[in-house]
């Protein structure tokens, strides 16, 4: 890794990591990345790993997506992961690319780092300065763009478990299985006394970066759930966002898309939170 970190620092802008290459290679066959130097990090061993960390669970830099849909860590401590990288590409893209690839990479259209924002995971990042940790909100500053130095690799994601009382949700549009989305939501729900104690709801594919969306779950924290709750609340996401049309969709299909997939999310978050849903 130091050696890794040393070379980054020494070419600077110039060079690219390569880890699974699901994202970079497209890039540089499309001649849309240019980098004179490649770090490819996948000999580093001791970074492929899925470890229990603080009731959650530690995922290091070369783990790939694949390994997470079968984990029995992940398994018990956050199926919502095991479930949520089943809709990553296929298998083959899944093989080799990595959780912290993707979340380094930024795709507003990807799982992962919607995942991260909604799971208010930390990413422990290590450059030629030092290590420190970053939000994933902190990460993300607009469409492919990040806050993170040339020179600094993402070493491990650290996922905080859930809550015991909480149910979850992925909802996702594409047009075929295995295609990017075109809107996705992701909701987490706490429910304590037939009460919403917590609430945790992004979408992505509605711009440059994943959105969470805390006045709205602050609003729906202390209400119960119900039909006219998750509709008045899908009507609100539908009206924040702002997505861009593109040739797959126009914006005004994502908005209102985001909307009734926020419905549906928050009605399969609830149940599950109540226990109608196993895993
Ligand atoms: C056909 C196809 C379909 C796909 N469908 C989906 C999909 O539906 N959903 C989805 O989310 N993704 C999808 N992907 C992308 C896939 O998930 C990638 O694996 C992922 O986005 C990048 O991970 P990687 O390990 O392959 O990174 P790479 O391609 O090796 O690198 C991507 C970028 O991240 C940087 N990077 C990589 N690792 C680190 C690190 N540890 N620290 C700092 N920077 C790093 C690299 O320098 C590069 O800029 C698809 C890819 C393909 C080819």
């Amino acid at each position: 890794m130091e050696e890794a970190v040393g070379l980054l620092g020494l070419y600077g802008p110039e060079a690219k990591i390569l880890a699974g290459g699901q994202s970079l290679m497209p890039l540089l066959n499309m001649r849309l990345a240019r980098p004179s130097v490649i770090v490819d990090i996948n000999r580093i061993g001791e970074m492929d790993y899925i470890r229990p960390s603080d009731g959650g669970i530690a995922i290091g830099a070369l783990t790939r997506e694949r390994r997470v849909e079968d984990d029995p860590i992940v398994a018990e401590r956050l199926p919502l992961l095991a479930a949520l990288v089943k809709w990553i590409g296929h298998p083959q893209i899944r093989n080799r690319g990595t959780v912290c690839g993707s979340i380094a990479h930024g795709d507003p259209a990807a799982e992962l780092p919607a995942a991260a924002l909604a799971l208010d995971a930390e990413l422990a990042v290590v450059g030629k300065s030092g290590t420190r940790t970053l939000s994933p909100d902190d990460l993300y500053l607009g469409y492919l763009a990040t806050s993170l130095a040339p020179d600094e690799i993402i070493r491990e994601v650290r996922f905080p478990g859930l809550p015991a009382n909480a149910g979850w949700s992925i909802q996702e549009v594409a047009r075929r299985h295995g295609d990017f989305a075109l809107v996705g939501v992701i909701a987490v729900l706490g429910l304590t006394e037939g009460r919403i104690s917590e609430a945790r709801l992004v979408c992505f594919g509605v711009g440059g970066r994943p959105v969470r969306f805390p006045e709205i779950e602050g609003q729906l924290v202390g209400s119960t759930p119900s039909e006219d709750l998750f509709s008045a609340t899908a009507r609100q996401v539908s009206a924040s966002v702002d997505p861009d049309g593109d040739i797959h969709a126009s914006a005004a299909y994502r908005k209102e898309v985001a909307g009734v997939l926020t419905r549906r999310a928050l009605e399969q978050a609830s149940e599950r939170a109540k226990g109608g849903i196993q895993s």
